[in-house]
């Protein structure tokens, strides 16, 4: 089974980044109450519970779900955060059809299949169906976002605003957090995938990728961000317009 101990990682005041099996979250503490950005895999809502407890809260703190896009690598504790403790999730509109299952965007089996070429694919394999890669999931309680204050941040502990980076899913969205000069890029930008050769900010391979992925990056370039935290990966100090830089060099 995926371990119940995630690596949980302080990365600013306020801001620290999880890692589940093969995917991260972000978690947001302002006082007691805690933003969630992400929620792992299905077998990882242990560990989702896990490490909002390692910072100091509790699960019925947590005041929202910010969904970066509705990959079952990204949505697996939803259901749970809702039936336990009653949080509300959040995305893009354009995401919601997504995350409610009205349509799917995501990697099918054949895909997968057609990939196992690749170095560490088959352990990869092992590893995410062993936590719940092929279940369906649906965020059948998503919903758009509530509006936002005139600086585009959502009234939500730690701050954050959504960018829209439409790509890697159709509804796909980083959240800035301006306090912390931070950006959780979900999968727009990784740093590290099983399925990548080498590290550092680069996009994920063409087959997980729904839309334009290189458009998507432009936005992420124009943010006071120096701290870049990926959905899969270490997350990185560098400022997000170098990063973004050296993904897009990475195109073949
Ligand atoms: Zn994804």
């Amino acid at each position: 089974m995926p371990s119940s101990s995630p690596h949980v990682t302080q990365v600013a005041d306020g801001v620290w980044s999880a890692t589940g099996t093969d995917t991260n979250w972000v978690l947001l503490r302002d006082g007691s109450d805690v933003t969630l950005i992400d929620a792992g895999y299905p077998g990882d809502a242990d560990a989702v519970e896990a490490s909002v407890r390692e910072i100091g809260a509790r699960p019925e703190d947590v005041r929202a779900l910010l969904i970066t896009h509705a990959h079952v690598d990204h949505i697996g504790a939803a259901g749970r955060l809702l039936e336990r403790y009653g949080v509300p999730a959040y995305t893009d509109a354009v995401e919601v059809g997504h995350a409610h299952r009205d349509h799917l965007e995501q990697a099918n089996e054949r895909d997968v299949v057609r990939n196992l070429w690749r170095p560490g694919a088959l352990p990869w394999v092992l590893r995410i169906m062993r936590a719940g890669a092929t279940k369906d999931v649906a965020v059948a309680h998503a919903q758009p976002f509530p509006a936002a204050g005139a600086d585009g941040r959502l009234d939500l502990p730690g701050g954050p605003v959504p960018v829209a980076t439409h790509g890697h899913t159709s509804g796909h969205t980083a959240y800035w957090l301006p306090q912390a000069g931070a950006v959780a890029t979900g999968d727009g930008l990784v740093t590290a995938h099983a399925l990548l050769r080498g590290t550092g900010p680069q996009l994920l391979p063409a087959f997980f990728n729904h839309g334009d992925v290189v458009a998507a990056l432009d936005p992420l370039a124009a943010l006071d961000a120096d701290l870049v935290l990926p959905g899969h990966g270490d997350p990185l100090r560098r400022p997000i317009r170098d990063a973004v830089a050296e993904a897009r060099g990475r195109v073949s």
